[in-house]
């Protein structure tokens, strides 16, 4: 095939204890999924699920053991840290049902949801789409992928964030208004889903601001942690 210019490099997060890397399709984002968050967000915590995207080169994967380097957007005054349960998935599947949802999984990493609340919270007010909120260069942190073949099935430990040594976020993934396996089985509904996609979970309360020079430390039990510094 000739392109009229070199296509781009397929967008690719590495494995953990591994020299393989993980291709990425699409990015979901499921917006409100603990009932904490959901509160300080303004709702009840009983709303059915509503998803969102950011392009596959919003990613920014971090290697293990490096501290991922975060420029500071432009545009905004307040950039929000949303530390996240990202789902990798490695099978296509369109609706699936929540029993059989498990079996595409591939398996999981420590992300972090960033966002430009500022113009999230001008884009409701307007009724306006979230893109310029959510689907930013860098906007979504990501550490190497765990595979489920290792870690077993996540449906319950710790879920943190520490932004400068002080706890921010923390709660723990058996929170989830809808699982893992629920979600994916909505998701796949609207979209035909596919091998290489990611599926960001959804944040728990305590969702605030980072400035320049803050470093981030988020984790989850199983998966380790994910260190970014805003610069
Ligand atoms: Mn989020």
């Amino acid at each position: 095939m000739n392109f009229v210019f070199p296509p781009p490099l397929a967008v690719a997060v590495g494995v953990a204890g591994s020299a393989e890397y993980f291709p990425v399709h699409r990015v979901y984002c499921v917006g409100r999924n603990y009932v904490e968050h959901a509160k300080e967000m303004g709702f009840s915590g009983r709303e059915a699920p509503f998803f969102f995207m950011k392009p596959a080169d919003a990613l920014m994967p971090v290697p293990e053991g490096q501290i991922g380097q975060l420029p500071y957007p432009a545009l905004t005054s307040a950039f929000h840290h949303e530390i996240e349960l990202v789902v990798a998935l490695g099978q296509s599947a369109k609706d699936i049902s929540v029993q059989d949802a498990g079996a595409i999984v591939w398996g999981y990493a420590v992300g972090l949801d960033m966002t430009r609340r500022d113009l999230q919270n001008e884009a409701k007010r307007q009724g306006r789409p979230w893109d310029s909120a959510k689907g930013f260069e860098h906007s979504a942190p990501i550490g190497p992928i765990h595979p489920i073949a290792r870690t077993g099935v996540l449906d319950t430990g710790a879920i943190w964030l520490d932004v400068n040594g002080t706890r921010r976020q923390s709660s723990d993934l058996s929170r989830l208004i809808w699982s893992v396996n629920e979600t994916l089985s909505h998701l796949s509904r609207i979209f035909d889903l596919a091998a290489g996609d990611l599926v960001f979970s959804g944040t728990p309360e305590g969702v605030s601001a980072v400035s320049r020079g803050d470093l981030m430390r988020g984790g989850i039990d199983a998966l380790g942690e994910l260190h970014v510094q805003v610069c």
